[in-house]
């Protein structure tokens, strides 16, 4: 069976790919699954570039398996784009999830929903047991509610409505999430590039 392995060790996100790669035979494994201590530091600008950096970092100490690696975060229209790359660390500390929702909503008091629109991004590079790089990138639109709503998932999910579904990612069910969502949409487009590599290599 394929190896590959997630340059991740954020649990909630492990679930989501392993949960939407369940369908290949491919067996999925964290960082810490496959014995990998390596710090990358994510300093790109952009979610692309710190996704390739990382993966292409860890791929250098792996044989036989393929690297996915991905990176994340919320844009908000009325705030040229922020959190963006620094979603995680919006308030300073890293994951603090609590502070980072209570700093954005200061930071919307008084908008209208207009300017609260906001999107979810997903960048992802995948190299492949032969170095070969794929790069997608997959969207959720939304908005940003001002009270936290449901209590599912991680990061700014409470914050974060689906007028589709009037509901927020935290009022969802995983499963509903995990077929939706940013890395939903980049996994996606990643799987007829992963159903060419399992035939090729
Ligand atoms: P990274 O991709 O691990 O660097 O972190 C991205 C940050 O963006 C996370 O710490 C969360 O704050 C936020 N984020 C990314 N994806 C999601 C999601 O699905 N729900 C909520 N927050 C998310």
């Amino acid at each position: 069976m394929k190896k590959l392995i997630v340059a991740s060790n954020n649990e909630h996100k492990i679930v989501e790919i392993k949960e939407i790669l369940s369908k290949y035979s491919i067996e999925v494994l964290s960082l810490k699954e496959a014995g990998i201590n390596i710090e990358v530091e994510e300093d790109g600008t952009t979610f692309m570039e710190n996704a390739y950096k990382k993966a292409s970092e860890i791929h250098k100490f792996i044989q036989n398996a393929m690297v996915l690696a991905d990176d994340s975060g919320l844009m908000v229209e009325c705030l040229d784009g922020a959190p963006g790359v620094y979603s995680a660390r919006f308030a300073g500390e890293h994951g603090n999830d609590k502070k980072n929702n209570e700093k954005l909503l200061s930071l919307l008091k008084g908008k209208s929903d207009e300017e609260k629109k906001a999107k979810f991004v997903c960048a992802m590079a995948l190299i492949s047991d032969k170095g070969k790089a794929i790069r997608v990138q997959g969207e959720i639109n939304g908005m940003i509610v001002c009270e936290k709503r449901g209590k599912s998932g991680f990061g700014y999910d409470p914050i974060f409505y689906l007028p589709e579904y009037k509901m927020t990612f935290a009022q969802m069910d995983s499963h509903l999430k995990n077929s939706i969502s940013h890395r939903a949409n980049a996994l996606k487009k990643l799987e007829d590039e992963i159903k060419n590599l399992m035939e090729d290599e």
